[in-house]
């Protein structure tokens, strides 16, 4: 894997610069019909979490993804674009979060055409530090290229969502809520992910750095201005990359970690950045997970981890300001922790802190509160 990162400066949405920004960084790569061949199936996956529109900074610009397209356009390749976002994998939220996420006008693209196929298929992986075999989405199984396009973005369970976190996107839809029930240990689902990119092997990952997220990432943080574009063969060292931008010790974020343990990636000092100079963000906030949050301690009664849980970790709260009661919390829950008595209400006993309620609430109504007693043991 080429651990080269290109950084190009490009600090607002505009045609002409994300096209300057990507040229010249395609260009530098020495891209050419060696990577790309004439017919190839070119699957670009870009971060649809959740039906916003690009301005709300949530999901990756269309803008961004335009440009790469329009570049593509001489190889004569076919362009799929698609995701499988939080919630169930139906054509009809497909359709929905491609019209509210600006997508639409790529259909009518020659040659390109948005993802509906919601099959899948079981794909083994003996190679699997963690997961010998995954449920991936068959129109990113049957890639003959995949343009891994994520956001920057902080998150509330992973800290951080860059290339290596958009690619869970792969697996379909409620398949993601079996993985958080497994896995609810952050090292483990961090491994996870780490095992899903060696899997997948993206061909090229591209990052949209423009305006990125902070704070109650990946979907109720604060907008950030970042003001880069990244470009990488490896999903690690772009991860290295968008880390630091966030002015996160790379090492921090669970993905980077286990990559780095079990020699899947290098650290940040053994990579190569190549273009402009990457400026970390200033005064980002950045959520605070502890791997406590996610791990029991091991053999204590029931009744004393159930106090535990209660009384120190971090858990969602349901604000019935902004609440709607549209049960999509509800509906995503791994562990079947939420009731819907008029708001929402959580079971701490079953929650496994993995925060999809909060990631997957399109109107802002559910906050992670850290007890006091919590913060001060778990710093
Ligand atoms: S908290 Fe959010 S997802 Fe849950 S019911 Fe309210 S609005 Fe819907
Ligand atoms: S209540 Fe929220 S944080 Fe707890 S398990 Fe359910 S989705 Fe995860």
């Amino acid at each position: 894997m080429n651990n080269t990162v290109y950084i190009k400066k490009c600090n607002i949405y505009n045609e002409s610069l994300i096209k300057t920004s990507l040229d010249e960084i395609f260009s530098e790569m020495s891209i050419s019909s060696d990577f790309i061949s004439k017919g190839d199936k070119v699957v670009i996956k870009p971060n649809l979490l959740i039906g916003k529109k690009p301005e709300q900074v949530v999901t990756t610009h269309p803008l961004v993804i335009k440009k790469v397209i329009d570049y593509l356009k001489k190889y004569e390749c076919k362009v799929i674009i698609g995701d499988s976002p939080g919630g169930p994998f139906t054509k009809k939220r497909l359709k929905s979060i491609y019209k509210k996420c600006g997508f639409l006008e790529f259909e009518k693209i020659d040659n390109v055409e948005l993802n509906y196929d919601t099959s899948f298929s079981k794909v083994s992986f003996q190679d699997g530090l963690l997961i010998k075999s995954f449920q991936i989405a068959n129109f990113i199984k049957d890639a003959d290229l995949i343009i891994n396009m994520p956001k920057l973005k902080t998150h509330s369970f992973m800290k951080y969502t860059g290339a290596v976190k958009n690619l869970f996107g792969a697996i379909p839809g409620m398949k993601k809520a079996e993985y958080h029930l497994r896995l609810p240990e952050v090292d483990n689902f961090a491994l996870m992910l780490v095992d899903l990119a060696s899997l997948l092997k993206p061909n090229l990952n591209i990052m949209d750095a423009v305006i990125g997220m902070d704070g109650d990432g990946p979907s109720s943080g604060r907008k950030k201005e970042i003001g880069y574009i990244l470009v990488s063969k490896s999903p690690f060292s772009l991860d290295l990359a968008g880390a630091t931008l966030l002015n996160i010790k790379p090492e921090k974020i669970p993905t980077i970690y286990q990559a780095i343990k079990n020699n899947i990636s290098l650290r940040y000092d053994e990579i190569n950045l190549k273009g402009d100079e990457l400026k970390p963000a200033l005064n980002t906030k950045i959520p605070k997970i502890s791997r406590s949050d996610t791990t029991s301690i091991k053999g204590l009664p029931v009744f004393i981890t159930n106090i535990i849980n209660k009384l120190l970790k971090p858990r969602p709260i349901f604000k019935q300001d902004t609440c709607v009661k549209c049960g999509e919390c509800k509906l995503n829950c791994p562990s079947d922790a939420i009731t819907l008595d008029e708001y929402p209400k959580v079971d701490l006993d079953k929650c496994i802190r993995c925060y999809c309620c909060q990631e997957l609430c399109s109107y802002n109504a559910v906050k992670i509160h850290r007890p006091l007693l919590g913060k001060l043991l778990f710093k």
